[in-house]
């Protein structure tokens, strides 16, 4: 098992990418925080978890939330006595034109992103100074990387996010942490099925035109990554061994993007 004896939180785990890297996560040995916006979401895949013979607990964690986020991490220390891997994965999305989009709308997708990063970064870091390091991980996106229409706040975001990355890069190495980013292509989960009809309707084409044209269309074989590349690709930046890899993007996107 490549992450035996880690205590891991991982933010927005509750479903979707989150979800199936705290199930890998837990599979391969480590002990798992499912943080996310309610209880109930965060406890359906602990009992996954724990079902597949892993160990894991539940956190009620808006990542927006400095006192929710700061009161997750001590509650993860209390139980298992420290922490060695955050990953700040919560997100959403929202589909508009820069021109028509309101600030609510804007500061809402930067807030859950950057902030919640922001916030997950900073209890993380204290608690893996105190303990000599650790590994923080970030889930950007092809959009960390470029941009695309209709997605501003977004693709802004997620270029915060790797600023941030490299910052924690920089200053974490001299106490033993890593910082690294995953950035996915498209990914069937409920944050890319909600957004199909909504840029169909914004664009003016079918869903199977959004898919096809716009989603899959810079892919090398037209196929969607799944959560399972994810999580893999999350184990093994979390199991790596050494700072050899810090302050990198890493990109898994069947070759949308290619850097
Ligand atoms: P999803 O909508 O399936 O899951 C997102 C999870 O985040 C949900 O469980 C939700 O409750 C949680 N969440 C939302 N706001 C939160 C908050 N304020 N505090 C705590 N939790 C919150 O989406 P997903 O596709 O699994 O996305 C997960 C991450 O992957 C996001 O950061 C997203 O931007 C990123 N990503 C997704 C894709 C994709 O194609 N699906 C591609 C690249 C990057």
């Amino acid at each position: 098992m490549r992450l035996e004896n880690r205590i891991a939180l991982i933010t927005g785990a509750g479903r979707g990418i989150g979800r199936a890297i705290a199930e890998h996560y837990g599979r391969e040995g480590a002990r798992v925080a499912v943080a996310d916006l309610t209880l109930e979401s965060a406890q359906e895949a602990v009992d996954a978890i724990e079902q597949a013979g892993g160990t894991a607990m539940a956190l009620a964690m808006d990542v927006t939330d400095e006192h929710a986020v700061d009161a997750g991490v001590a509650a993860i220390v209390e139980k298992w006595g420290g922490l060695d891997i955050a990953l700040a994965n919560a997100g959403i999305q929202h589909i508009d034109a820069v021109h028509k989009l309101s600030f609510s709308d804007w500061r809402k997708v930067m807030n859950v992103h950057l902030d919640g990063a922001f916030l997950v970064t900073r209890a993380a870091l204290k608690q893996m100074y105190a303990s000599g390091g650790g590994t923080m991980l970030y889930m950007g996106s092809v959009h960390s990387l470029e941009a695309s229409p209709l997605k501003a706040p977004y693709v802004a975001a997620k270029h915060g996010m790797l600023g941030l990355c490299r910052a924690v890069a920089k200053e974490g190495a001299e106490h033993g942490v890593r910082s690294n980013i995953i950035c996915p292509g498209f990914v069937r989960t409920p944050l890319v099925d909600k957004q199909i009809p909504e840029q169909a309707k914004e664009l003016g084409m079918s869903e199977e035109d959004v898919i096809s044209k716009v989603m899959l269309k810079n892919t090398v074989d037209g196929e969607f990554t799944t959560v399972e590349d994810v999580a893999e690709l999350a184990v093994h930046l979390a199991a790596f061994p050494s700072a050899a890899l810090t302050g990198q993007s890493i990109v898994v996107s069947h070759g949308w993007h290619m850097q």
